[in-house]
């Protein structure tokens, strides 16, 4: 998708699911209504590179009807059919062609038929009821975008990388355009060489060098401007930037401010050295500093560092939803629970009570998962997902609070 002028070069890995789009496009807030409790959400692991979804029947299709006509017993006869018709048009749709990319996402209801493909992996899982966008959370949390700004002292790149747990998923490649100095599509600049540091020797010397010198710091400053605007632009929110210390020292040093906010570490590269080297290296710092931002979190809670102090746990994290005091919402990726939700009046508990409190209507049953991402978007909150453990002494939930 092209943004301003800036438009994708390269596609380091050939997939027809861009997690990149994915990222952009996903508009699943119409999927947060808690006022349909009648949503199939299915995730399938559809990676074509495992034998038993090279089969004629894949193993992901076969989960796939076995696992909804599952989650059927047990339910009303008008639950069971609606699911059973629900069931057949999965499995229609899983035998039409085989889904690229390695995940595949399907929310499923009367007049509802939402597919995502995704390029990175998710565990078979099933939901009916509330909408189930745990696993796509996740993926927009541990797949956020990096922009790694590598610099030279006569070329520069700007890659855009989504960086996953323990791999690159994917990259887009810009290169800088001298003539607008702005990093855009098109051929790598041939100009490059041309600005490289020529031998010289003699008298003059010391003059030449410090023209150089003076040439280069105008080059960085002019790619530090460059890449402020780009970042901007792409929409990237973190930003590494790697090269010979003295080169990244320098352009960190004269990157506009808010580009400067957005910096999360630098990698020291030698000279010639280009990405597919330093790749490893970078992935390093961008995992260093989600960990770090996980840990800032929980010590947020824990320390009561919202504008109206923190809770922690299910009890005191529900009531706060409900009072729409939240304004970041933090949980544990694993985290597990059953909670009761009013369909009419939106109101919740961790008690299986019959009726509503509040209307007297009934309740239907949802895991914690299903009901958190709903509530949080009701109190325009933001939802962080958190390693798996790292708030489990707290019952894997906590939020910190807008007000009192
Ligand atoms: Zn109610």
């Amino acid at each position: 998708m092209a943004q301003s002028g800036v438009t994708t070069v390269s596609n380091r890995l050939e997939r027809r699911a861009r997690i990149s789009d994915l990222l952009r496009s996903a508009d699943v807030e119409d999927l947060l209504s808690l006022g349909r409790a009648d949503v199939l959400s299915l995730h399938l692991d559809t990676d074509p590179t495992k034998p038993e979804n090279q089969r004629p029947e894949p193993a992901y299709r076969i989960w796939a009807r076995k696992s909804v006509l599952e989650l059927a017993t047990g339910l009303g006869s008008s639950e069971r059919k609606r699911l059973d018709e629900l069931a057949e048009r999965v499995d229609a749709r899983l035998r039409e062609d085989r889904p690229g990319g390695r995940g595949l996402v399907l929310y499923a209801a009367d007049g509802l038929w939402r597919e995502y493909v995704l390029p990175v992996g998710v565990e078979n899982r099933v939901r009916y009821g509330f909408a189930d966008l745990w696993p796509l959370l996740w993926v927009r949390e541990a797949y956020t975008p990096y922009g790694v700004l590598l610099v030279h002292r006569d070329h520069a790149r700007l890659w855009v990388t989504h960086l996953g747990e323990a791999e690159l998923v994917e990259d887009e490649e810009f290169h800088l355009d001298p003539s607008q100095w702005r990093f855009a599509s098109g051929k790598p600049p041939s100009f490059a060489k041309g600005m490289g540091m020529p031998a010289s020797r003699g008298a003059q010397r010391d003059t030449f060098a410090s023209r150089v010198e003076d040439h280069v710091r105008r080059f960085w400053s002019r790619v530090a401007s460059a890449a402020g605007k780009a970042v901007e632009e792409l929409g990237v929110g973190r930003l590494i930037v790697g090269g010979p210390p003295e080169a990244a020292s320098a352009v960190c040093d004269l990157l506009p401010e808010s580009a400067r906010r957005k910096l999360v570490g630098t990698v020291s590269v030698p000279p010639q050295e280009e990405w597919p080297a330093v790749r490893e290296r970078v992935l390093e710092v961008a995992r260093e500093d989600q960990r770090r931002r996980h840990h800032e979190v929980r010590d947020r809670l824990r320390n009561g560092e919202g504008p109206g102090g923190a809770v922690l746990g299910p009890e005191a994290t529900l009531d706060a939803l409900l009072r729409r005091q939240v304004l970041v919402l933090a949980a544990d990726r694993d985290v597990d629970g059953r909670a009761w939700l009013c369909t009419g009046c939106e109101f919740a508990t961790l008690r299986p009570d019959e009726r509503c409190l509040t209307c007297g209507a009934g309740l239907v049953e949802a895991s914690w998962t299903q009901v958190l991402p709903a509530l949080a978007w009701r109190n325009d909150a933001q939802v962080v997902l958190l390693e798996p453990g790292l708030l489990r002494e707290h019952g894997g939930v906590g939020a910190l609070l807008r007000y009192r």
